[in-house]
């Protein structure tokens, strides 16, 4: 190391692990696929591969135990990892789990916290094999491990979106940013007078989105069953702008999203009001709703029509012709991501 200082800040998430994972080569033909995708792939021999997805939460930073009980930790910790493998079209198989925790921690709270990551275990039918333990000075962390499978021709990368695709949603978007919002407003208010009670009432739907997001396990069957391999998937954990402008950067194609086509829940909707926001900005911008993003081949529209679970909300089209959000008055505005950037100068 030089007497050099380069601040994280300047590169951003994507461009510090881009950095940092340059200078590898591959040893093993086995490696399909490395760093870039929402796991890695490995061919384990024949018709079967193998997917690898890690995350890391840090408390302060991804989860504040003053509204976020343990037992949800454990359960969201596990969903976001879940999440990452259906991101690939792959069924997830084993987790692993390492946590550091600091002495403020009691046996009870890490049985709560255990318990959250068995229910998640026994709901995504994952098996958790494994793990490791530190102290640590500063509060919790906890990484996750998953491991899925997946047939090597039914593998969905980030990177084969192709012009006149589709580009489709599952779900509804933004209600886990409106139910954190609503969230850190009443730990202000709270804050203030410990004597008030939150004001939770009518929120449950955006708030449950928030605390105890589900991974969309259940697309992964429903696409085997409308017998749909999508031509690209990613899984919306920043914010559907930055997901798109990923798939569209590692596919290298444009695209056209529409603005009337995103599909928001009316309670999320109804909040976002109340907060004067744009409750579309909330569903392009709010991170962690964990839905899926993907491209089917238009030939496949008629499979997925009418399908409750999932919206087309766009097309895919030619690099050149960039990537664009479609407003309500049908001006073409360049899409932009304001997704969470952890390392971002504020
Ligand atoms: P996701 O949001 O789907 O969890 P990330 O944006 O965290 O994915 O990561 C993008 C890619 O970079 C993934 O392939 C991931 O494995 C890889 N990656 C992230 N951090 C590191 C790191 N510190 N070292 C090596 N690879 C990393
Ligand atoms: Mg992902």
């Amino acid at each position: 190391m030089s007497d050099k200082r380069t601040e994280i800040s300047d590169l951003g998430e994507f461009g510090l692990i881009e950095h940092l994972t340059k200078p590898f080569t591959m040893h093993h033909s086995s490696s399909m696929l490395g760093v870039g995708d929402d796991a890695a792939v490995i061919d384990i021999g024949g018709d079967d591969a193998l997917v690898v997805s890690t995350d890391l939460l840090t408390e302060g930073i991804h989860f504040n135990l003053m509204y976020m009980p343990l037992k949800h930790l454990g359960y969201k910790s596990v969903a976001v990892n879940v999440s990452d493998i259906c991101a690939m079209n792959a069924t997830p198989t084993q987790i692993t789990v390492s946590i550091s925790v600091s002495n403020r921690f009691p046996l009870e709270a890490l049985e709560e916290l255990y318990e959250g990551i068995r229910l998640a275990c026994d709901h995504y039918k994952v098996d958790l094999v494994g793990g490791d333990t530190s102290s640590s000075y500063s509060g919790l962390g906890i990484s996750i491990t998953a491991i899925g499978t997946v047939k090597k021709d039914k593998i969905s990368y980030r990177s084969g979106a192709k012009e006149y695709d589709l580009l489709v949603v599952t779900g509804d978007l933004g209600a886990a940013y409106m139910g954190l919002q609503v969230l850190e407003r009443e730990k202000e208010v709270f804050r203030a007078n410990p004597n008030v009670q939150p004001e939770l009432d009518g929120h449950d739907y955006i708030i449950e989105r928030q605390l105890k997001p589900e991974a969309r396990k259940d697309i992964i069957g429903f696409l085997a069953e409308l017998d749909v391999v999508p031509t690209s998937m990613i899984d919306i954990s920043d914010g559907l702008a930055s997901e798109v402008l990923h798939l569209c950067k590692a596919s290298n194609v444009g695209c056209h999203v529409y603005d009337e086509k995103i599909p928001v829940d009316a309670k999320t909707a109804m909040t976002a009001i109340d907060f004067n926001l744009d409750p579309n900005t909330c569903a392009l911008n709010g991170g962690e709703d964990y839905e899926l993003l993907f491209t089917i081949k238009q030939d496949d529209f008629d499979k997925i029509k009418g399908n409750p679970h999932m919206t087309v909300i766009g097309h895919i089209t030619n690099a050149q012709d960039g990537i664009y959000y479609i407003d309500k008055n049908g001006s073409a505005i360049t899409l932009r991501a304001q997704g969470w950037k952890h390392f971002d100068a504020e």
